[in-house]
């Protein structure tokens, strides 16, 4: 069966590898820094991009690689890699393609830590940002562009906010003002919806989420859809259509074509000068969690709505956020998007503001208070005492978080079991 026709449960079990006659079954870890080669010369067609293979794991590794192959074929790409973590991930999508003096549009409800990443350390690097609602009109959003715009930025469901993207709308939007539509997939992981069948045209992931799933190894992956015609646009993307002069005068596009290119750049120039290489052997883990992936985001769904529905009916609770929900805003847009499901993520305001939640959390025994989220293990955090603990109340509501705020991530175990515990908790407020 050709590997673009399989269906995702086989790419998630058998994606990436397929062994010869007599090789490992499972992937080996190749743990090595280093790759021997019999001539100088042999060696010397590697450093020109004129030969493929390894010569150094800062730049690439064969387990990597393999990983990285399975993830493209899940998101339907043309090229992957993966990356030391998810804000390395997020950092190289956008470096690849802008710098000093250039403009990117982003969502306004993403991951705190790529908000600072692009207001804060991108911003000193000279790349500027405009933030927009994820719900904002076309117009509004049409207008946030300017002439040196060089990507538009979003996640399919935000976290911790769990709006959910319109990313059709966000393509379009992108397309009319010729820059390529970047998604972070990490919380929706391609199981429930693959962006680059609604248009995006690069997808981001931090692995250490729901990809690995068991809380092993922080990582993240960069796919391109290759879709994205850089050479319609050479002026504003010079890094990929002219002549990299740190690598032979080599032209990015040319040598590579439209499925190269983006990736073959961020390996050769941003992974050979700033190294956020992932360690072979959180490769190998972060594919066990992708074997069963599959498996795993089918009941993360399944008990975060059952769990959102009980919280729904309780009178002490004062507000759940979960696009399952027929309440939510977005159980529309979810439903077109992932028809499957969303994620494992529910967030919910218990009555009595921030001494309830407090002594709600405490009172939980089978969630554990956690800084993470989408793992095996169910796991919940107060934003208020926690992540945002320097905002007071009136900060607070700014920022979209309001101090009764807890988000649950439900995590694999039996969902009656975890709707008891948040029952017996929320008795004892
Ligand atoms: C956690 C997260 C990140 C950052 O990933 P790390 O692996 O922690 O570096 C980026 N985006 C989203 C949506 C996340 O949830």
């Amino acid at each position: 069966m050709s590997e673009k026709k399989r269906r995702i449960e086989t790419s998630c079990v058998q994606g990436g590898y397929t062994p010869k006659n007599g090789e490992p079954r499972q992937i080996p870890i190749i743990q090595s820094t280093t790759f021997k080669y019999d001539s100088s010369a042999d060696m010397g067609k590697l450093f020109d991009l004129e030969a493929s293979g390894y010569f150094y794991t800062r730049l690439q590794n064969p387990t990597n690689d393999m990983v990285a192959a399975k993830i493209c074929e899940l998101e339907g790409g043309s090229a992957a890699m993966l990356t030391s973590s998810g804000q390395a991930a997020n950092f190289y999508s956008i470096f690849n393609i802008a710098q000093c003096g250039d403009h990117v549009v982003s969502s306004s409800t993403i991951y705190g830590g790529t908000f600072n990443l692009f207001s804060v350390t991108m911003k000193k690097m000279g790349i500027d940002f405009t933030f927009v609602s994820p719900d904002c009109t076309e117009e509004e959003l049409n207008a946030a562009f300017r002439p040196n715009t060089k990507a538009l930025f979003g996640e399919t469901i935000a976290n911790p906010a769990l709006t959910v993207l319109d990313i059709e709308k966000f393509a379009k939007a992108a397309h009319a003002h010729g820059v390529p539509l970047i998604i972070d997939n990490t919380f929706a992981t391609p199981v429930n919806c693959r962006p680059i069948e609604w248009g995006a045209d690069i997808v981001t992931h931090s692995t250490t989420k729901y990809m690995d799933g068991h809380g092993s190894g922080v990582g993240g992956a960069i796919v391109d859809s290759g879709k994205f015609d850089w050479t319609k646009y050479a002026d504003k993307y010079p890094g990929l259509c002219t002549p990299d002069e740190s690598y032979h005068g080599i032209t990015y596009t040319e040598k590579f074509g439209l499925g190269g290119a983006f990736i073959t750049k961020a390996t050769a120039q941003l992974m050979r000068d700033f190294g956020s290489i992932q360690s072979p052997r959180n490769a190998f883990l972060l594919n066990l969690g992708l074997e069963s992936l599959h498996v795993r985001i089918k009941r993360h769904c399944e008990n975060a709505q059952a769990v959102a529905e009980f919280l729904e009916k309780h009178d002490k609770i004062s507000f759940v956020t979960y696009a399952g929900l027929p309440s939510s805003p977005y159980y529309e847009l979810a439903k077109k998007l992932m028809p499957n499901g969303t994620c494992g993520v529910v967030s919910f305001g218990v009555k009595g503001g921030r001494a309830a939640a407090e002594k709600f959390m405490g009172a939980l025994r089978v969630a554990a208070i956690e800084t993470h989220v989408a793992d095996a293990r169910t796991c919940c955090l107060h934003p208020a005492s926690a992540t945002h603990r320097q905002m007071n109340d009136e900060e607070l509501l700014a920022a979209g978080v309001s101090a009764d705020l807890v988000r649950y991530s439900c995590g694999l175990e039996n969902k009656d079991d975890l709707i008891e515990d948040i029952a017996q908790a929320l008795d004892q407020i």
